[in-house]
Parts: structure tokens; sequence; C-alpha cells
């Protein structure tokens, strides 16, 4: 089974970008995952085409219709389509490696990108939009907070990692960040490897990590910490 993401968006030329290089690049060639981009113009209705109007209430800016939306929406997402619908959206909750993993096992995403001040609230509840966040800062649109999702979900596709075992240990995965790396040179600027990863011995080895990567989150990412205890505590 191969995932399937059908992105809605007024910029479809920045899709797949940075997804046509390197590892997702080699995944989206063999067929693993796909990513189709669909104009929401293509929907508009009047003669300029247009897809946005002023807000009711008044302010800045410009709101993307619900109706021209709602009409893309159905249009590439029948009623039997599985897949989740996702608006990216600053209001969203925040995008978590967890939700990451679920989408990845699922049949793929259909993903609404924002522009201006957003979407019009209507749309979001009559087509059950999940608004997802990259994050707390503002982008200007959705569309590299689109790409973000789909990197995160391609790389944990499977057979799409070489080294599958690279991925249990990453940061999030175990609800830590991860520990410090280390390659050759021995020595670096006068700087050694921490001589416990030299010695050889696998179980001291992955003490001092676990140890590190406790640390590392105690002091960057104490909510983190908290959240794993939640979760223990359940
Ligand atoms: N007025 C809105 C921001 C609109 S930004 C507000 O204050 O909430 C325009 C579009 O960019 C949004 O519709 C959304 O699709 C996208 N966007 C901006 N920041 C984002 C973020 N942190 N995560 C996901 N999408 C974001």
């Amino acid at each position: 089974m191969s995932f399937r993401a059908t992105v809605l968006t007024l910029y479809p030329e920045m899709f797949p970008g940075h997804l046509g290089q390197s590892l997702a690049g080699r995944a989206l060639e063999r067929g693993d995952a796909s990513i189709e981009a669909v104009n929401i113009r293509d929907y508009a209705t009047d003669r300029h085409r247009s897809v946005d109007d002023t807000p009711a209430g008044g302010g800045a800016g410009m709101v993307l219709r619900p109706d021209i939306l709602a009409a893309a929406i159905d249009a590439v997402s029948p009623g039997d389509d599985t897949r989740p619908r996702l608006l990216m959206s600053p209001r969203g909750l925040p995008l978590t490696q967890a939700r990451v993993r679920a989408l990845a096992s699922g049949p793929g995403a259909v993903i609404v990108c924002g522009r201006f001040e957003g979407v019009d609230q209507r749309v979001i509840e009559a087509r059950d939009l999940e608004e997802i966040s990259i994050g707390d800062y503002v982008l200007s649109g959705g569309e590299p907070a689109a790409l973000i999702l789909l990197d995160a979900v391609i790389r944990v596709l499977p057979g799409v990692m070489g080294n599958a075992a690279s991925g249990a240990h990453e940061s999030f995965e175990t609800g830590l960040l991860e520990h410090p790396h280390y390659t050759r040179p021995q020595e670096f600027e006068g700087r050694a490897i921490p001589p416990v990863l030299t010695s050889g011995n696998h179980q001291a080895v992955e003490a001092w990590r676990q140890a590190q990567s406790l640390e590392l989150t105690r002091q960057r990412r104490p909510d983190l910490l908290d959240r794993a205890s939640d979760q223990i505590a359940k």
C-alpha cells in the first residue's frame, strides 16, 4: 500500500519541492508515496477566478471562500475517500511524531494549504478539517508546512529509510531528545570522542546514550519529560 497525498493550494508549482530530492525523492520515484498538487483556483466560478473575499466584520486581509474550497475538496476527495482531511493552520494542534506515525500507517491525506488571513470557519466544520500547526510562529502560507508534514511522514514509511533501526532512538520517538553523535576523526580541534563510545562495551554505550538523552531533554525540553511521565501515569 502506498501513501497518497493530495494537496490543495494556490501554488501547485511549490510541490513536490524539496521532496523531489534525496530520500523522499526516491520514495516518490518508487511509488511508495505520491503527491498530487491541485490548484484551488481551478474551482473558482467567476470571471476573475477569485478564491478570496474581505473578512466579515471588517479588518485587514482576505479570507479563502468556503464554497470554492469545499468544491475543490469534494472533487479530490469523494465520499468514499478514507484519507484524513488536514488544514495547515497556526491554530491547530502542534504536529507530533506520534501523529506523523499514525498518518504514515494510513492510506494518505488530503492537505489544505491556507493563504491570506486563513480560511472561512464554515468549511473547516462542514468538511471536518483537522487543523495541524508546525509550530508557534506564523507563515505566509500553508505550503511549507505541508511540505514539512509530508517530509516527516514519507521518511517513516516502510522501506524509505535505508537502515530501519536508525529511526528507533531518534528525538521524540522515545519521548526524549536524542543523544549527541560523533564520528571520525578521533580528535577534532583538541576535542576527543567520549571514550565510552570507543570502548567496545555496548552496554556502557547504551547507558551513556540514555543518560545523555535524559539530561539533554531535562535541560532543553522539560515539557517533554512532563508529557512522558503523564503517559506512564495513564
Ligand atoms: N491569520 C491567521 C494566520 C494566517 S497565515 C492566524 O493568525 O491564525 C496564512 C496561512 O499560512 C494559514 O492559513 C496556514 O495555512 C498557514 N500557516 C501559517 N502559520 C502556520 C503554522 N505555524 N503551521 C501551519 N500552517 C501555518
